[in-house]
């Protein structure tokens, strides 16, 4: 099993820069590729048809395609717990496996879980169109969280306001985006100090 490298500890760089955004759920890479067998079923459950097969058969999404409802559903077909809900502070143990061999359905406080990934949307406002004089709320209106407000200010700009706390990353917005002015970050899963519980450094 592949482990967390000094480097990428130091770097808060956890699941690696160059990794594919996952489907919802999935488990940290550095398992998520132990865990999945690459049968598909994720990819033919997604009703929208965000996940796609990626590099090495691995299932990955498609924010191209439009965003992420959380419906589960890919989840839910997923037998090698490659894709599972993880109860908050419990990242840890999955060093052991002890969640991964824990039944789905013995866990019974579905608040209590961590956020189906960790990914959070950027404005590029140097490219946006409504911070250079042509109207466009697209991101605004695509954002069901309401994570995007937009800041009027003199000679026709209105600056596009992202609040992170409401960011899910889901990825409407930057399926939306006419001038790609929007990008999608990942945000280190395990603070270090779990981090090196789990790499053992
Ligand atoms: S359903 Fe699970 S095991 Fe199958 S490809 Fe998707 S993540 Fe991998
Ligand atoms: S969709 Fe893109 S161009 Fe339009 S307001 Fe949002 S960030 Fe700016
Ligand atoms: S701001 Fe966040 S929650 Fe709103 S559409 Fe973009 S990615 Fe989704």
């Amino acid at each position: 099993m592949t482990k967390i490298t000094r480097m990428q500890l130091l770097r808060g760089d956890i699941k690696g820069k160059n990794n594919p955004f996952r489907p919802p759920w999935a488990i940290p890479e550095e398992y998520f590729v132990d865990f999945c067998t690459r049968c598909d079923k994720c990819v033919d459950a997604c009703f929208d048809e965000l996940i796609v097969k990626g590099r090495g058969g691995f299932p990955q999404m498609d924010f191209t395609r439009g965003g992420c409802d959380f419906c589960e559903d890919c989840l839910n077909v997923c037998e090698t717990s490659a894709l599972k809900k993880i109860p908050i502070n419990s990242e840890a143990a999955l060093a052991s496996n002890t969640l991964v061999s824990k039944n789905r359905a013995e866990v019974s406080a579905p608040e209590s879980y961590l956020p189906p990934w960790h990914i959070k949307a950027n404005i590029d406002l140097t490219n946006c169109l409504s911070m250079n004089a042509t109207i466009c709320r697209s991101c605004g209106e695509s954002c069901d969280d309401e994570a995007i407000k937009f800041d009027l200010k003199l000679g026709g700009i209105a600056e596009p306001k992202l609040n992170i706390e409401h960011c899910t990353g889901c990825g409407s917005c930057f399926t939306v985006c006419p001038v790609h002015a929007v990008t999608l970050t990942p945000i280190t899963l395990m603070n270090e100090s779990v981090a090196q519980e789990v790499s053992g450094v």
